[in-house]
């Protein structure tokens, strides 16, 4: 026995607390009509947990509940608690009594309890499903409910055999895991929407770290270039002004010798204008010079006429010694002849040999003549003349003769001395004159060699000019370097030039490496800079956001995938278990059928039931299968000598047989705890009574039966019976009551 007592308080009729015990298999519960014994079986529905009030004979919750008459008060609740022998731990709960408890209160709120603790409903479905226990369905039976399992559509008739089945729990875990499934998908769109809203922004985000990845790595590489180009170019302008100070050196000291060498030359090219007073007293030279030589020319001329005077004078001696010498012989005076001698020694004279010997001959007769008249005048001419000429005249002659010929003599002289001075004059002059030509011509090459020097240094200076550039660039772009990457940029002394080991490269190379520099900032500015720990911060959490997302997304996969295992093992499992329950009910009911009709058969098959009824109600969902289809159960009978196609066919009678037989053999196949039946036999002639009486106690041995009849059969089967009456209060009273009593009162 499992189900121990019931007790009912406030519930519907029993205005008064009332309690049904029930100890044994049987237990028939009968009194008149209207006396409450149709509310005992609604008290278990309800305690079971029944929702539908309407199925409770009520329109609200407050119906359930004793409504008051003239002698008893209205109550405020209604109460009803069955109690449990769970000693074979038939419910899932370590007790071994267990007391489900319902209460109804006026407002329509429920309160649920078992063992004395509140619980939730879903709570006592649970409970009850997993013992084959439910408010609805195979094993409460209502009145006037017998047949509705054959006039149910093939598809309710498939739901009850499968709570007879005991198969709601996997329904209800079927229908749990679809919405459990149902809201992963909901909860993976919500996650996925929630991704793919945070998308952008990630890969926003993503965009920017790998730019400043790259900056970072750029501005490495830019360090290293500076680092490169700084060694470089300083080496560079080191040696640069190092080379131009040389370089200057020589040409700044050869300017100023040259310089100091103009101002000479040129101070010296001052003094040659003095030539021009030389040439004035070489004027005045030539001029005394002139007057000397007419002097000369006076003397000569004097000397001329005092000679032709002297000459006049010795012919006149000579004429008056000639006169005295005829007068005396005429004696040829020595001096005379030796005289004549020399004249003519002067003519034959030693005249050089010749070759010609024709004139040699003549030269020796010459030299003979000259030999024998000098014998002659030596032997012969007297030396010695008496005669005494007066020489006065002829004395002052040739004293004023010597007298002028000195006179000239001395103008000579000073004519040579003037000519000299004139000669050296003009010798000098012209020495003065090649001297100044020299110096114009070192002035023009110094002053050439001058502009050739400031030409070399003002070339040398614009190249200062671009060093000095140059270093001012070199300034400037160190602290470029240090505001744009910092101050590691300063660090490029310790730069290895590698394999190039000497420290000066080509210019071009040392170029090209800052162009590379520039297009290398020019880069990194593009790829900016800013904000770049929030930005590194955002991503971080964006992406966590993202990957906690992503799990969450896994997650619910997985589960889905989980419960969509689950769902087909439950669908497979389900269908196993409905298929093998169906065909072992199926085969108990034709016994019954058989048993009950004395002949004929049933069956029960499984049909494909299109569900489009189902589908109206669901208009909203979309993509549904319009064929879609069903299992459904149908009834197949055939009555013994009669030819019936449809259960429709069937009499009053014949339909409660065939419900009951398909009842029990639902009970037989998976026997509930208990089963309560309201006047299922109501329609039973006595034969059928009879039958029905022995199919009661057959299955009494699998289920504790609790029976609600008028039929006297059927009371006689029970072990124990109770009476319900209602008095003038409208009370419904439980009291126990003996077969014949029994008998009595239902009637
Ligand atoms: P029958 O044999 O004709 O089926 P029954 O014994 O099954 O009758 P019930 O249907 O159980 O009778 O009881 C119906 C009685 O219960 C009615 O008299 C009705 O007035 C009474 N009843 C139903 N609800 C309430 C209520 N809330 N308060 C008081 N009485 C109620």
């Amino acid at each position: 026995m499992y189900l121990k007592s019931v007790e009912l308080i406030g519930f519907k009729s029993f205005g008064k607390k009332s309690m049904l015990e029930f100890t044994t298999p049987i237990t028939a519960i009968v009194g008149p009509n209207g006396s409450g014994k149709s509310n005992t079986a609604e008290a278990f529905r309800f305690v079971l947990g029944e929702q539908s009030i309407k199925s409770l004979r009520g329109k609200r919750g407050e119906d359930l509940i004793w409504g008051g008459s003239t002698e008893v008060s209205r109550a405020n609740r209604a109460t009803v608690r069955a109690v449990f022998d769970n000693s074979k731990r038939l419910l899932d709960i370590d007790f071994d009594e267990v007391a489900i408890e319902r209460t109804v209160y006026r407002d329509g709120t429920n309160e649920y309890m078992i063992n004395g603790s509140k619980v939730r409903l879903k709570d006592i479905i649970a409970l009850l499903a997993g013992a084959n226990i439910g408010f609805s369905g195979h094993h409460i039976i209502s009145q006037g409910e017998a047949d509705r399992i054959i006039s149910a559509s093939s598809r309710e008739r498939r739901q009850m055999i499968e709570d007879a089945l005991g198969l709601r729990v996997y329904q209800n875990k079927k229908e749990e895991s679809l919405k459990k499934l149902e809201h992963t998908e909901e909860n993976k769109v919500q996650v996925e929407a929630l991704r793919r809203e945070n998308t952008p922004h990630l890969r926003f985000l993503e965009r920017q770290v790998k730019k400043i990845e790259k900056a970072r790595v750029l501005r490495e590489d830019l360090v290293a270039k500076y680092h490169e180009y700084l060694f470089f170019e300083e080496q560079y302008l080191k040696n640069e002004k190092k080379m131009l100070d040389n370089l200057r050196n020589e040409p700044t000291a050869r300017l100023k010798e040259t310089e100091q060498r103009i101002m000479e030359v040129r101070s010296e090219l001052e003094h040659t204008k003095k030539g021009d007073k030389e040439s004035e007293e070489l004027l005045a030279l030539n001029q005394s010079l002139d007057q000397l030589r007419n002097q000369k020319n006076e003397y000569i001329r004097s000397i001329g006429r005092i000679e032709g005077q002297i000459t006049f004078e010795e012919r006149r001696l000579e004429e008056e010694k000639r006169k005295s010498m005829e007068e005396e012989g005429r004696p040829v005076p020595y001096k005379h002849a030796k005289s004549f001698l020399e004249d003519l020694a002067y003519i034959i004279g030693d005249a050089p040999e010749r070759e010609d010997p024709s004139i040699r001959e003549l030269q020796k007769v010459l030299k003979n003549a000259k030999k024998i008249l000098t014998r002659f005048i030596d032997q012969y001419v007297v030396k010695k003349v008496e005669y005494t000429p007066d020489l006065s005249t002829l004395e002052d002659l040739q004293k004023e003769k010597e007298k002028v010929n000195k006179q000239a003599q001395e103008v000579s002289a000073r004519i040579e001395k003037t000519e000299q001075s004139i000669q050296a004059m003009k010798e000098a002059i012209e020495k003065e004159k090649d001297d100044s030509r020299d110096l114009e011509r070192e002035l023009f090459a110094l002053m050439n060699t001058q502009t050739q020097l400031k030409a070399t240094l003002s070339t040398l200076e614009s190249r200062e000019v671009t060093l000095r550039r140059d270093e001012d660039e070199f300034k400037h772009e160190i602290g470029e370097g240090v505001v744009l990457i910092g101050r590691a940029v300063q660090e490029y002394k310790d730069y290895s030039a590698g394999e190039e080991s000497v420290s000066l490269r080509e210019r071009e190379e040392q170029l090209k490496c800052h162009r590379e520099l520039e297009k290398m900032k020019i880069r990194l500015e593009e790829l900016g800079g800013a904000a770049t720990e929030e930005i590194l911060t955002e991503y971080r959490e964006v992406r966590e956001r993202d990957e906690f997302l992503e799990g969450e997304l896994n997650d619910l996969d997985q589960s889905a995938e989980r419960l969509q295992g689950l769902i087909s093992d439950l669908d497979h499992e389900l269908s196993e278990k409905f298929k093998q329950g169906l065909e072992e009910i199926s085969a108990q009911f034709n016994e019954f059928f058989v048993l009950m009709f004395g002949g004929g058969g049933a069956r029960l098959t499984v049909v494909n039931e299109q569900v489009r009824k189902r589908k109206d109600e669901l208009l909203e969902t979309e993509g549904e299968d319009e064929e879609e289809t069903a299992l459904g159960v149908d009834v197949e009978v055939s009555l013994p000598k009669k030819r019936i196609q449809s259960l429709m066919m069937l009499s009053g009678g014949e339909r409660a047989l065939t419900s009951i037989a398909l009842i029990f053999a639902m009970s037989q196949v998976n026997p509930p705890p208990f089963l309560i039946l309201d006047e299922t036999d109501a329609a039973l002639d006595e034969a059928n009574s009879k039958r029905y009486g022995d199919m009661i106690e057959n299955l009494s041995k699998k289920s504790q039966l609790i029976l609600i009849t008028h039929n006297r059969d059927t009371m006689s089967r029970a072990n124990i019976l109770y009476g319900i009456t209602m008095g003038a209060d409208g009370v419904s009273r439980i009291l126990s009551v003996k077969f014949d009593d029994a008998v009595a009162v239902a009637k």
